[in-house]
């Protein structure tokens, strides 16, 4: 059975996150085993004798590439697929701190004495200045206030990590390339779910007024 348009373009969203850039006839492949197609859902033709499948995945890119989440031929160059530095910025959970300095700072965070004063204005670590050098004391300081709860929706975090910590991740309300500071009051820590529904969801401003009236630390920018 050929899945439909949404779950290919989760597929291809996570495709894309594990392997970087790909080609389309990679990503054709790839996405044929990841559904376990039959020979003959391979087999079936749209109306002008192209592959129905190859056909619906290039839909799905189409759509991601219309809301910004893969870049357009111009910027990826023509026949490679690829996130844009935006959505994989956005999406990994603590871009540039590894494990290890996370738990270090976490040890060190104690709640009841102010929180770090973190950044008004972040630094752009790269020189493309999509990708921000993000303090690792912010970081800590809001995965430690959410307890392994969500601040949207207020669900405990989906699984423990190896380390023994609630998996949870850091995002920014106002985002950072547009000018939000990297500060605890304008971070939240959230599920993977609320993450995504935060940057793509059709109702991700109701989304994020909630939080702004449920969490008291954080402060609209
Ligand atoms: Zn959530
Ligand atoms: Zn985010």
């Amino acid at each position: 059975m050929i899945p439909d348009r949404n779950e290919i373009k989760k597929a291809l969203v996570n495709l894309l996150e594990r392997e970087g850039s790909l080609s389309p006839s990679t990503v054709y492949r790839a996405l044929s085993d990841h559904f376990g197609l039959s020979t003959s859902d391979l087999a079936k033709k749209t109306d002008t004798n192209e592959s129905f499948f190859e056909k619906e995945v290039r839909w799905a890119k189409k759509d991601l590439v219309d809301s910004g989440v893969i870049k357009m031929p111009q910027q990826s160059g023509r026949g490679i697929w690829e996130l844009s530095v935006k959505s994989e910025e956005e999406l990994s959970p603590i871009l540039a701190y590894s494990p290890e300095e996370i738990e270090r700072e976490l040890s060190k965070v104690t709640l009841s004495l102010s929180p770090p004063v973190g950044q008004k204005k972040p630094e752009r670590a790269s020189s493309s200045g999509e990708i921000f050098a993000r303090d690792v004391r912010v970081v800590a300081y809001v995965l430690k206030e959410a307890k392994g709860t969500c601040e949207a929706c207020t669900k405990p975090s989906p699984f423990t990590k190896a380390d023994g910590m609630s998996y949870l991740e850091v995002h920014h309300l106002r985002r950072l390339a547009d000018g939000g500071t990297d500060t605890v009051q304008n971070a939240i820590a959230v599920c993977p779910n609320c993450h995504r529904e935060l940057h793509h969801g059709r109702n991700k401003t109701a989304l994020r007024d909630l939080v702004y009236s449920r969490i008291s630390r954080v402060v609209r920018e």
